[in-house]
């Protein structure tokens, strides 16, 4: 049936807007339910009562749960390649290149950057409390949220010549530069952990990532910021799901309008059909009683009594049957457009 086909443009948009709002939805609900998660995990002081905690619990693990504390090396922290004297437990080196691409849609040079190198090294590391009690960090680069403090962070400049220059608009590219970046994890820095707590075999509390599927957190900023920056993510999938969702239903309701409008025309040309079939066989009734030639016959057919009346320029010249065959809508006579048919009734 050609009245309920969807064009491709909609099937596209439909389709589309419905897709990504499932997938945002699905990313919503993590969010939600990691953010839930952090809402309910207790938040503990790293001190002695830790370890008499632990051991009180069974299995001497504690799903989730939050502390902080100061960043303190196990044995030989890091040391900073380009501050002297900066020790650190991670660290992470980049090496950027930034250039200008020319964009031949919005015909402009636009920004684009690129890692050509990037290392991080670490160490192991506890995090302090108060009275030197400890917990040992383990896999913080499996960990979400870290931001580590930029102590290095230098342009190198590229310099070129007359040739290069001619070479880059030829091209399209102009290369800007190389950005070094050194981003460290300061010992001394205060440091939000968010995972499982287990009592292991050699007596050490470590933090690790959580077993039960729940996201693990490590954080310079305190726990409060960390949950508001989770809560933000959250709202952003939301509002995004939600946009998707009605582009689709706004979609769909495009759809549905235009079925009705082709069901209301097609509901039309079966009133009229009917109409000019009642009208022609009362014609005929009255042509085999009278046994008369018919005058006004379709200037199409020359068969047929002439039935329609065209609209606007109310021209009437052929039948129904003749007026659906024709190949555009326009009056045979003086080729004005139809914009309307009605039935022509004689008396
Ligand atoms: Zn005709
Ligand atoms: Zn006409």
């Amino acid at each position: 049936m050609e009245f309920c086909s969807i064009r491709s443009l909609e099937a596209v948009c439909l389709g589309s807007s419905l897709g990504l709002a499932g997938l945002f939805y699905y990313i919503y609900r993590n969010k939600r339910k990691t953010v839930d998660k952090l809402n309910e995990a207790p938040q503990l002081a790293v001190d002695g009562e830790l370890v008499n905690l632990l051991n009180q619990t069974p299995g001497k693990c504690l799903q989730y749960v939050v502390i902080e504390g100061a960043v303190q090396p196990v044995g030989e922290p890091l040391r900073s390649q380009f501050q002297e004297g900066t020790v650190g437990v991670i660290e992470k080196l980049v090496l950027q290149e930034h250039k200008l691409v020319w964009n031949s849609f919005a015909r402009t040079w636009t920004d684009s950057e690129r890692v050509l190198h990037q290392r991080v090294n670490a160490v192991p590391f506890n995090i302090v409390g108060s009275d030197q009690a400890v917990v040992r960090v383990l896999c913080p680069l499996e960990a979400t949220g870290l931001k580590m403090e930029i102590i290095h962070e230098k342009f190198h400049q590229a310099n070129f010549g007359f040739t290069d220059i001619i070479g880059q608009y030829l091209s399209g590219e102009k290369p800007k530069g190389q950005l070094e970046t050194e981003e460290m994890l300061k010992v001394g820095a205060t440091l939000t952990g968010v995972g499982e707590l287990i009592l292991d075999t050699d007596r050490i509390v470590k933090l690790r990532p959580p077993s039960n599927g729940a996201e693990y957190f490590l954080s310079t900023s305190d726990f409060e910021a960390l949950r508001l920056e989770q809560e933000g993510e959250v709202m952003v999938w939301r509002v995004l799901a939600s946009v998707c969702a009605l582009v689709g239903v706004a979609a769909v309701l495009w759809v549905a309008r235009r079925y009705y409008r082709t069901l209301q025309e097609k509901w039309e040309m079966d009133r009229l059909r009917r109409e000019f079939r009642r009208i022609s066989e009362e014609v005929d009734d009255g042509r085999s009683a009278g046994e008369e030639p018919l005058e006004n016959s379709c200037v199409i057919c020359l068969s047929n009594p002439r039935s329609c009346v065209l609209l606007d320029c109310g021209h009437v010249c052929c039948c129904f049957s003749c007026y659906q065959a024709l190949p555009q809508p326009t009056c045979p006579i003086c080729r004005q457009n139809i914009r309307r048919v009605v039935p022509l009734y004689q008396a």
